[in-house]
């Protein structure tokens, strides 16, 4: 006798929607899917419903197919759509699409998937947020939800994605409940509501902050927009975007060492440039090996690695549309965009502005900036031991999930993506993906990388499955 199985999935951002939809696609046998989602919105997550259209993907278009098997099914879609129909299908992909037609995508995959499902596969979707698992006698798992009730399933899926911003060290805690600070950048509310008479400031100096200033500048803000972080502005433009450079991958050795690689990369850096061409073609072509690199790294090394490379790394792998650049540019040159380079020491409330101490690395003094709101963009929080998820720091609290050394993630089996407990053994009904592979993996933040965890770990639930004899309790 078979029993239908039934898998939990927690989050519905990206990761959560093409795992259930590998799954729904692939299943052969009767098959029950519940997606619990909270917090952003279910198949778009906080990357795809942007509050402005002005948000671009970071990634061309030909990398951004949901389906590792076919990298054009994204641009296609978007040739297909009366919009795009007058541009090449070969212009289209290579160029840098609105964040939110992505989440059209994904909503036009999602329902087409809906559409064509087996009659035996169960959909259930929830908007709640889970706050525990229990582990039952019979191998199943209670899955804890907010307004007090519970699911009971055979596997789980972590697909909790993007945590909010770690807040910064600062002595005053108490100003993190001042109405002048924004700790969510992703929300609306972020750039709304501002007057006219005060400055903004960001912390942080990556994508996240040009996407800010963006919309602050589309809400029609027209003071001064501070930004800060350890190392200044960080973000350069895909100047010599489509080139696809060869040389460095034929010097790969399997074990990679950080300075002999370190050594190498930059030897193709000067080489390229003496043709005038960036170093952007050679980053790009490191990205296929960058977690076989990263795995391959000594604890010793990922640390060096983390403390000195990780700031160059960001800024030669995460690269902006150059027409966004050039508005940043202008910006600064306009001096309507001041950046600054420091470390924030402490944040006072008065009268509803923010007053800001921060040491100046450059000029190597302290200073004072006085603004209407503080808007954290320093990237999602990976411990699992700080991030504001209830979920994660609760089975982290009771050691169910285990952090990487270096607190970048959830420790997994990485061939079947099973969580590994604080004893060191895997737990056989929980899985994750994503973000949270970061420890592990480094880069698994893309769609690129996520597509195809999303169908490997849909192929491994599929076969685990099929071989067990699991009944759903009801
Ligand atoms: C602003 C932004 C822009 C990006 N742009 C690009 C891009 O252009 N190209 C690209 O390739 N990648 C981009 N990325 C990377 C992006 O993170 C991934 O591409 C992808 O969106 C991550 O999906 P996810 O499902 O892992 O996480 P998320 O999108 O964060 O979704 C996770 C979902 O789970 C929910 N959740 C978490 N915990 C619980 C809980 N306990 N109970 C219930 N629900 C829970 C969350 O609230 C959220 O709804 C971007 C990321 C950000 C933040």
């Amino acid at each position: 006798m078979s029993y239908t199985k039934h898998i939990v999935i927690i989050g519905g951002g990206f990761c959560g929607t093409m795992t259930a939809v590998n799954l729904i696609r692939d299943a052969k046998s009767p098959l029950k899917i519940t997606i619990i989602n909270a917090g952003a919105p279910f198949i778009l997550g906080v990357a795809f419903k942007s509050y402005s259209s002005k948000h671009l993907l970071n990634v061309a278009a030909n990398n951004m197919s949901a389906y590792p098997e076919d990298p054009m099914h994204f641009t296609k879609w978007v040739k297909a759509r009366e919009e795009y129909k007058e541009f090449e299908t070969d212009l289209l992909a290579k160029t840098f699409l609105p964040r939110n037609l992505f989440g059209e995508y994904l909503q036009h995959i999602w329902d087409t998937t809906l559409g064509t499902k087996r009659n035996d596969v169960d959909v259930e979707i929830l908007e709640e947020y889970v706050t525990n698992l229990e582990f039952m006698q019979n191998n199943s798992v209670k899955v804890i939800l907010q307004n007090g009730g519970s699911v009971i399933a055979n596997y789980i899926v972590l697909a909790t994605g993007n945590s909010l911003p770690r807040n910064p060290q600062i002595t005053n805690q108490d100003y993190f409940s001042s109405v002048t600070y924004f700790r969510n950048p992703w929300h609306p509310a972020s750039v709304s509501t501002l007057n006219q008479t005060g400055d903004v400031l960001i912390i942080g100096n990556g994508l996240t902050m040009v996407d800010t200033v963006m919309g602050l500048i589309e809400k029609g803000f027209k003071n001064k927009i501070h930004s800060i972080s350890a190392n200044g502005f960080g973000v350069l433009p895909h100047r010599h975007f489509g080139i696809q450079y060869t040389g460095l991958v034929k010097e790969l050795q399997t074990r990679f060492e950080l300075y002999k690689l370190v050594g190498i990369v930059n030897k193709h850096i000067k080489k390229v440039r003496k043709l005038g061409v960036s170093a952007g073609p050679v980053i790009d072509s490191l990205r296929p090996y960058s977690q076989r690199i990263w795995e391959s790294l000594s604890l010793d090394e990922k640390k060096k690695f983390l403390s000195r490379l990780r700031h160059l790394w960001g800024v030669a792998r995460h690269r902006l549309p150059v027409f966004i650049f050039d508005i940043i540019q202008k910006l600064r040159i306009e001096g309507q965009l001041v950046v600054h380079e420091g470390t924030i020491i402490n944040i006072t409330e008065t009268d509803q502005l923010a007053n800001v101490t921060f040491f100046n690395s450059k000029k190597k003094h302290e200073e004072t900036l006085t603004v209407q709101r503080v808007i954290n963009c320093t990237g999602p929080e990976s411990s699992i031991y700080k991030t504001l998820n209830p979920l994660l720091r609760k089975l982290a609290e009771k050691k169910i999930i285990s952090s990487d050394p270096l607190e970048l993630g959830i420790n997994i089996d990485v061939k079947t993506y099973n969580i590994i407990n604080a004893e060191g053994e895997k737990i056989n009904s929980v899985y994750t993906l994503g973000n949270n592979l970061k420890g592990q993996l480094w880069e698994t933040v893309a769609v690129p990388e996520l597509r195809l965890q999303a169908q490997q770990l849909s192929k491994i639930l599929l076969e685990v499955c099929a071989e067990t004899k699991l009944k759903v309790p009801s």
